[in-house]
């Protein structure tokens, strides 16, 4: 993957209109004159999703502003129901889906002399605890280090191309894209593969493309206190559409989330999707 972007550099508008109250305490001017910073990492290091604008297929991400936000859902869409998921970790948690998986396969009538079948049950619940839903077993907190913003810039930080893995809580189907995370910093940054972290830890849950998305969001809002932050999902395929349908089987969706500065300034966030495709 090339993620040079040394040509955004010169790319700069005036930023001037996006010095507002919640930079009132710095010298939003000076930093905001500064030239965009970029920085690729490795898609590999990381996975990830936020406020949400829902696209499918292949559209112009710049009309993103057309389409319908999740705050059009009302604020309690996602706060409907309490999460109450959990991974102990603990050896009856990883008994419990293996005798789930077993009765599973005794519905399909399954030969268990074939040794294909032998330890699949156990395989299944490993790889639920193990990775398909270890993201309730982490915490953000313990996981990432916030650094003081010493050079007090608040230059644009942009990370893309990271791939995530996620699991429908609708089909239990598993769907993958890529996560582009930007953000305004204030006082605070965060390690850079972190982005990626946070967004792998609400990645790896039973989930909706578009709550992944306004999680990792809020989450980087609470730990970083940034200016604003905008997260998206992108060329995500989701497999319980894209294993049935004749057509739907190229559709890929896009969810946008945005926080703060990038809610409020549309100049801001076609700047950051310019950058990012
Ligand atoms: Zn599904």
């Amino acid at each position: 993957m090339n993620h040079s972007t040394n040509g955004h550099r010169n790319n700069r508008h005036n930023h001037t209109a996006h010095k507002n109250g919640a930079n009132a305490e710095n010298d939003g001017t000076a930093a905001l004159s500064e030239p965009l910073r970029f920085v690729p990492i490795d898609g590999a290091d990381a996975h990830s999703a936020a406020e949400t604008g829902i696209v499918v297929s292949g559209s112009d991400l710049l009309a993103l502003e057309d389409r319908k936000t999740v705050d059009e859902f009302g604020p309690s869409f996602f706060e409907a129901y309490e999460s109450t998921e959990v991974v102990t970790g603990e050896p009856e948690q990883y008994a419990k889906i293996e005798e789930a998986v077993h009765a599973l396969l005794d519905a399909f009538n399954v030969n268990w002399q074939d040794p294909n079948y032998t330890d699949t049950p156990k395989r299944v619940a490993k790889a639920y605890m193990d990775y398909w839903a270890n993201g309730y077993a982490r915490d953000a907190e313990d996981e990432v280090t916030v650094f003081p913003n010493s050079s007090g810039n608040g230059d644009l930080v942009v990370v893309k191309d990271m791939k995530f893995y996620s699991m429908c809580s609708h089909h239990l189907a598993p769907f993958t894209g890529y996560g582009a995370i930007a953000y305004l910093p204030n006082e605070h940054l965060l390690g850079l593969s972190k982005l990626g972290r946070i967004l792998d830890i609400y990645a790896r849950r039973f989930q909706l493309q578009e709550r992944i998305g306004a999680q990792t969001a809020d989450k980087i809002m609470e730990l970083l206190r940034p200016q604003g932050v905008m997260v998206l999902l992108y060329d995500v395929e989701h497999m319980c559409m894209s294993s049935r349908g004749v057509k739907l089987h190229e559709a890929s969706t896009t969810t946008l989330a945005t926080r703060g500065i990038f809610k409020e300034d549309a100049q801001l966030r076609a700047e950051v999707m310019s950058m990012i495709r």
